[in-house]
């Protein structure tokens, strides 16, 4: 019964330890800014909460990833957003898909992670996998990222069809695919 009482004094403490850390990205999000000579974007909504986000992408010389946000919705959304981006920079584009994956993982409560610790701030966001709802926009983001990606680099992960539009994200005459999470 002690153990049973321990244990969960322990798990309340590490939600509130997820909720501070979610809540320190969406009011001081990472990486929140207009790319404005970003080779890449994509807009994304999530019309269930009213979550919106348009993700810039760039490589730089040596083809590792910048990646940066715009957008306003839910704290989870933008935390969500700020980890996501803070998690694929400098990264090179073969580890965006294992990377997408185990996102899914943790956001979906999924990933089975050690309790002890967090080990990085991503990890908050399986809290998040018992509120279904809430899953859509934590995955906004991400899912945004994923048809980036899937638009613009093919299978061996060599960058295509840059969008070359000198600003970002481009007039609402250049049609643009946008994700729901729905
Ligand atoms: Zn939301």
């Amino acid at each position: 019964m002690s153990f049973d009482l321990q244990q969960s004094s322990q798990q309340k403490e590490l939600s509130a330890l997820y909720q501070e850390v979610i809540l320190d990205h969406s009011k001081h999000p990472r990486h929140k800014h207009k790319m404005t000579s970003c080779q890449f974007c994509q807009e994304g909504k999530n019309p269930l909460c009213g979550d919106q986000i348009t993700v810039f992408c760039s490589l730089d010389a040596n083809r590792l990833l910048t990646v940066s946000f715009e957008g306003s919705g839910c704290s989870i959304s933008q935390a969500s957003a700020s980890m996501m981006c803070e998690a694929l920079q400098g990264k090179t584009v073969h580890e965006v898909k294992p990377m997408l994956k185990s996102a899914e993982d943790i956001y979906s409560g999924r990933a089975q992670l050690d309790d002890a610790d967090l080990e990085n701030d991503l990890e908050a966001l399986s809290g998040v996998g018992k509120f279904p709802v809430r899953i859509k926009c934590a995955a906004l983001p991400w899912k945004t990222f994923e048809i980036l990606f899937q638009e613009h680099f093919d299978a061996q992960g060599n960058p295509k069809n840059p969008c070359h539009f000198s600003t970002c994200p481009p007039p609402a005459s250049k049609k643009l695919k946008v994700v729901t999470t729905e």
